[in-house]
C-alpha cells in the first residue's frame, strides 16, 4: 500500500482544523486520502481558504463551524459529517485553548472554558462519533505534555485539562477496545503555532527545557497523528504518547 493511499476511503472529523496543528493534520489526512471534515469557532475565511485548497488539488474536505464548548454543535458536526461523505472512521479532538493567569486573578470563566474546550468536547465528540465508528475507528486526542510537567508558573488550569485526557482515555479505551476502536493521546511540546509563537516572549524559557533546542513544527505532530490514525497502529489504544524534543525528559 502506498503511503499515499494510506487512508483511501476513509473519513475523518478533526475538530479545530483551522489552524495551527489542527490544520497541519486535516492537509495530511487529506494528503493521505481521507475525505477530512474540520471544524473552527471564529476562522471562517482561512477555514474556508483549507477546505478549497484540498478539493482543489482533488480531495475532499468540508468546513463546519462549530463552538467545542457546545455540545449540540460537536454533535452536529459529526452528523454533518456522516451525511456529507457517508461515514466516519477518524476522529481527531485537536480544538484546544490556552489561558495563563496568577492564581489570585485566574478567573472562573477561564477555568471553565478551558476544562470545556480542552476536556468535556471530547467526550462529547468520541460518544457521538463511536456510534457511527466500526472495526478499525480511531480516536485521537491532541493532550500536552504539560500533563505531565508544568515547569511554570499560572498554567494549573490547562495542565489539569490535559492530564484530565489521560485518565479519560484510558477509561474509554476499555469502553471501545472490544469494537476494534482505539483512542489514544498525542502530547505535543512547545510547537510553533499562533498559540505559542516560536518567536513569542515566552520562547527562551520554552527553549530552556528542552532537550532538542528548536520548537516543534505542526507537520511533525501531525505526521504522528497519520501514524497512529492508520492501519499499522490498531494495538495502541489508551497511550499518553509524548512528542516534546524532551521537555518532559
Ligand atoms: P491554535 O490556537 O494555533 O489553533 C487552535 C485551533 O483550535 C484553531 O483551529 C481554532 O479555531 C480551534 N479552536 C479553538 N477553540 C475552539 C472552539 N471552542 N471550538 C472549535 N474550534 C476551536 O492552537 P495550536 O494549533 O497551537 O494547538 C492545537 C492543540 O494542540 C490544542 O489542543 C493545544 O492545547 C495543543 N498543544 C499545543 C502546543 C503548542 O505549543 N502549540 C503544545 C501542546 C499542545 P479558530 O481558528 O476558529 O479559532
Amino acid at each position: 500500500m502506498s503511503n499515499q493511499a494510506k487512508l483511501s476511503g476513509k473519513v475523518a472529523l478533526v475538530q479545530g482544523g483551522s489552524r495551527g496543528i489542527g490544520a497541519a493534520i486535516v492537509k495530511r489526512l487529506a494528503s493521505e486520502g481521507a475525505a477530512v471534515a474540520f471544524t473552527y469557532v471564529s476562522s471562517q475565511a482561512p477555514a474556508q481558504a483549507l477546505a478549497d485548497s484540498i478539493t482543489a488539488e482533488g480531495g475532499k474536505a468540508l468546513a463546519i463551524k462549530a463552538d467545542s464548548a457546545d455540545a449540540d454543535a460537536i454533535r452536529g458536526a459529526v452528523e454533518q459529517t456522516v451525511q456529507t461523505f457517508g461515514r466516519l472512521d477518524i476522529l481527531v479532538n485537536n480544538a484546544g485553548v490556552l489561558a495563563l493567569g496568577p492564581l489570585a486573578e485566574f478567573s472562573l470563566e477561564d477555568f471553565d472554558r478551558t476544562y470545556a474546550v480542552n476536556v468535556r468536547s471530547v467526550f462529547i465528540a468520541s460518544q457521538a462519533a463511536a456510534r457511527h465508528m466500526g472495526d478499525g475507528g480511531r480516536i485521537i486526542n491532541i493532550g500536552s505534555t504539560n500533563a505531565d510537567r508544568m515547569p511554570f508558573e499560572g498554567g494549573a488550569a490547562y495542565a489539569m485539562s490535559k492530564s484530565a485526557l489521560v485518565g479519560l482515555v484510558k477509561g474509554l479505551a476499555r469502553d471501545l477496545g472490544p469494537r476494534g476502536i482505539t483512542i489514544n493521546n498525542v502530547q505535543p511540546g512547545p510547537v510553533d503555532t499562533d498559540m505559542n509563537p516560536a518567536n513569542g516572549d515566552f520562547a527562551d524559557i520554552m527553549l530552556g527545557f528542552m532537550a532538542v533546542k528548536r520548537y516543534g513544527h505542526a507537520d511533525e505532530i501531525a505526521s504522528f497523528v497519520s501514524y497512529l490514525a492508520g492501519p499499522e497502529a490498531g494495538y495502541i489504544t489508551g497511550a499518553s504518547l509524548t512528542i516534546d524534543g524532551g521537555f518532559g525528559a
